[in-house]
């Protein structure tokens, strides 16, 4: 059976010119581009290149970039850097629909004696500004708002938002991870001082991640011991990684118009059928301020493990919107902050698409969908109910 993979807010497959980049970096570039001798020394250059690549991706100068091992190094080293370099502030503003690497952080650091406030989102969780904008105070040290949600791929207005930070000397973070490679970033024209990403969001391999620090920012490291990084983060570079990242930065830059354009069109014609020949589905989040390749639906009267565990029959991956905790399943605490009600958010997939995907892969998944739900909601103990009380009221 082939595998039919729609998950790509979960992790990518790595690009073919990605594994070729990266290989001799495995096999014979073995150096420590520390050495002092040359076998070294040219692992060091392809760095050195690799970094720039990366900075392109985001329009930023090599410099201003930290490689780390995932999105939630980097998340993490950026939050405590803010509070290291603003020992007499102790708040932090974030939101509601953070994924764990920045809201699970700030619970930790809520115990720690840090005041944490979460911004709430309206239903299509788009952010609360006016609250935001109230939440900002004197003891403010930083805000960390993610760029897209991963759930939903609602995009929030961190450019806006940064500004207002900017305007009252708080740092400004950003979780860039579901939006690096999918939109277009330029970091000269935000108010943005750090920003995370992975690199196994976009076609590079696994434990390679980014920390964007805009120059001029005090920055306290997270791995202290050598001086890689210029100090900024110790601990021999994961080289073969950070090659395979500069590749896969220089073709997600290529490609970033492709994504809005012909994954957005895959993603549409996805959603639309769906919308059009299964009943009681319902989109979650804002549509207009959305990633391009990502879509959240609701599927009514069924559980999204169920649709999940029958697509999979048929090699085909997705994601549901709820996480089994304690035997029991629980609605994603972006769904519940968004106030989707308790059925719905339980029948809820997440469909996300690459460069990848073709036409005939999003029509393969329409064509055993529609059956799939039928046959759930037939199962259903509600579902004759339902249709009862649809028919009589
Ligand atoms: N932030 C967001 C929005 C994510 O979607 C993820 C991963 O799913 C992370 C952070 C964590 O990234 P990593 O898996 O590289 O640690």
């Amino acid at each position: 059976m082939t595998t039919l993979y729609l998950d790509n807010n979960a992790t990518t497959m790595v690009a073919p010119e990605v594994l070729e980049a990266m290989l001799p970096y495995l096999k014979d570039h073995y150096g420590n581009p520390s050495s002092m001798h040359s076998f070294g020394g040219h692992v060091a250059r392809k760095i050195a290149a690799a970094r720039e690549e990366t900075a392109n991706l985001i329009g930023a100068d090599p410099e201003e970039i930290i490689f780390t091992s995932c999105g939630t190094e980097s998340d993490n080293t950026a939050i405590r850097s803010a509070l290291a370099s603003m020992p007499d502030r102790r708040h932090i503003v974030t939101s509601r629909v953070e994924h764990p690497a920045v809201k699970v952080l700030c619970e930790h650091l809520s115990k720690e004696g840090c005041r944490i406030t979460e911004i709430a989102v309206d239903g299509q969780g788009r952010l609360d500004m006016e609250q935001y904008e109230k939440s900002l105070s004197k003891d403010t040290a930083v805000v960390s708002l993610m760029w897209a949600n991963n759930e939903t791929g609602v995009i929030f207005p961190v450019k806006t938002a940064a500004q207002m930070a900017r305007e009252r000397g708080i740092l400004f973070h950003t979780d860039a991870v579901q939006a690096a490679g999918k939109i277009p970033i330029d970091m000269k024209r935000t108010a943005i001082d750090m920003l995370s990403f992975s690199g196994h969001k976009l076609h590079a391999p696994k434990g390679i991640g980014v920390l964007y620090v805009r120059r001029g920012t005090k920055f306290s490291p997270f791995l202290i011991g050598g001086h890689q990084e210029r100090g900024r983060r110790g601990g021999t570079e994961s080289v073969a990684g950070i090659i395979a990242l500069g590749k896969a930065c220089s073709l997600a830059a290529a490609n970033v118009n492709l994504e809005n354009s012909a994954v957005k069109a895959l993603r549409d014609r996805l959603e639309q059928t769906i919308l059009q020949r299964i009943s009681d589905t319902k989109i979650n989040g804002n549509t207009k301020e959305r990633l391009p390749n990502t879509t959240n639906i609701s599927f009514e009267f069924v559980e999204g493990e169920g649709i999940l565990l029958m697509m999979n029959e048929y090699g085909i991956c997705a994601s549901s919107g709820s996480a089994c905790t304690s035997g029991s399943l629980q609605p994603s605490h972006v769904l519940r902050a968004m106030g989707v009600p308790f059925t719905m958010a339980h029948g809820s997939i997440r469909f996300s698409l690459s460069i990848y995907n073709t036409e005939a892969e999003i029509d393969f998944v329409i064509e055993k969908l529609v059956p799939i739900i039928d046959r759930l909601r037939r199962l259903s103990p509600y579902w004759d109910d339902v249709k009862q009380s649809c028919v009589l009221h």
